[in-house]
């Protein structure tokens, strides 16, 4: 797209020109010093460079053009909204990102100081009119993992149209049904934003789609049990970032071409990094888009990232919708009793999230693991203790660190790094 193209289609959705151009220089420095700089990456990255260089234009604009046919825009912040259901509805559903200290001035007079950064970013980004996809959205659904989350809802839902799901904080019988109730509950707002009525044939060809994404992603983190590894760290995060608004056929189709080269390099016995780095696996906290800070202070110490326990990671690919029921009850069914397997911080008790870091950190023969917090966030700081206790029963050498979307901190954060990795090699 060319740069008056850029311009006419930013302006017509509202955003404040003079802070958005601000917004994506920064974005791009900051891309070029961490992404561009690597060496020896794959071929197919060139499709994450691209989307990510166009990351506000041509997306944007596939969007807009597909919304002036009539099809709706759902924006979401959390992997409990079944974008199986969105998909089903015929519309289109984009994660928002949350990954960047932008408009946090604004954003305190809607949320108090001592709230994490995601929710301070997503609704800086909307005050300060700089996110293309937030203006794009018909309908932003929230969910209330979090009392952060939960209450932010409440003030934002005043400068967007809003749908909030109420996901429950346990997992035993009633908490499933009060969540099976909440699916048909955001089915019905989908219809009635859509004008469509989802059907059993709509919703199986859209779980469809969304398995094969799933199936792609977890071929990706497969292949990442090899050594040397075959992908950075940075690369992965960012094919799991833009999993989350790219459309999913183009995606899965480009993921898969990206995980055939993978396995050509581990055929080839060749690496990003030389056979023998640390390996490390990164749990905790979602990192949305730009959230990039952790993951480059941790492979320019001497190491190289080999999984994300996260929401963007694992923690949303793992599971599978059972695609056997074929009649629209069943369906819900079955996407309820995935849903109700991801291992959020935000439930109690939550012990399956510490079986399943200790098992994909054996199953990725990673030698440690980092667990990433984000400053005020209460659910993930519990669990760093918990998780910190299993990874010494399971005998791996653990790090917890807290952060936020600042750079203040990174001189200080890469010595506690570096000094970690040490000890592993
Ligand atoms: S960490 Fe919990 S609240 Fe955050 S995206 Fe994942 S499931 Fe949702
Ligand atoms: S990072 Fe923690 S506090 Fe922030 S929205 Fe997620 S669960 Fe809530």
């Amino acid at each position: 797209m060319t740069d008056a193209a850029h311009m006419a289609l930013w302006e017509s959705l509202d955003l404040d020109i003079p802070a958005h151009d601000a917004l994506l220089a920064v974005l791009g420095k900051f891309y070029g010093d961490i992404y561009l700089s690597q060496q020896g990456r794959l071929k197919g990255a060139e499709y994450l460079d691209f989307v990510l260089s166009e990351v506000h234009g041509l997306r944007i604009k596939e969007i807009q053009d597909t919304k002036a046919t009539g099809k709706k825009v759902v924006g979401t912040f959390c992997v409990f909204v079944p974008e199986e259901l969105t998909l089903a509805a015929d519309a289109i559903q984009v994660g928002l990102c949350a990954g960047a200290k932008a408009g946090t001035e604004k954003a305190e007079t809607l949320v108090p100081r001592n709230t994490c950064d995601l929710i301070k970013s997503f609704v800086g980004f909307k005050l300060a009119r700089l996110c293309p996809y937030t203006e794009s959205c018909d309908l932003i659904v929230g969910e209330t993992t979090c009392d952060g989350k939960k209450k932010a809802y409440e003030a934002f839902g005043e400068h967007v149209p809003m749908h909030v799901m109420e996901v429950p904080q346990c997992k035993g019988p009633c908490d499933r049904d009060l969540f099976r109730a909440e699916l048909t509950r955001y089915k019905d707002a989908l219809e009635k934003l859509t004008g469509n009525t989802i059907t059993a044939a709509s919703l199986a060809a859209a779980t469809k789609v969304v398995n094969a994404k799933r199936q792609a992603l977890q071929r990706l983190a497969r292949l990442r049990s090899a050594d040397p590894a075959p992908i950075s760290g940075r690369d992965a995060l960012l094919v799991n970032q833009i999993s989350f608004y790219d459309d999913p056929v183009r995606f899965t189709a480009k993921i898969n071409e990206l995980c055939d080269e993978m396995e050509a390099r581990i055929k080839a016995g060749q690496g990003v990094a030389p056979s023998g780095t640390p390996r490390l696996l990164l749990a905790g906290c979602p990192m949305a888009v730009p959230n990039w800070k952790l993951p480059y202070l941790i492979e320019s110490s001497g190491a190289v990232i080999v999984g994300e326990e996260s929401c963007i990671g694992e923690r949303n690919t793992r599971d599978f919708t059972d695609e056997t029921p074929t009649d629209l009850d069943g369906m819900l069914d079955a996407l309820t009793d995935r849903y109700m397997k991801i291992d959020c911080a935000c439930f109690t008790p939550n012990t399956e999230r510490l079986d399943h870091i200790a098992a994909l950190a054996k199953e990725l023969k990673a030698d440690g693991v980092i667990h990433y917090g984000l400053l005020f966030c209460q659910p993930y700081a519990h669990e760093a203790l918990k998780v910190g206790k299993a990874m010494a029963a399971a005998g791996l050498p653990y790090l917890a660190i807290e952060t936020d979307y600042g750079m203040v901190d990174a001189g200080q954060l890469k010595t506690r790094v570096e000094a970690f990795v040490e000890t592993l090699s």
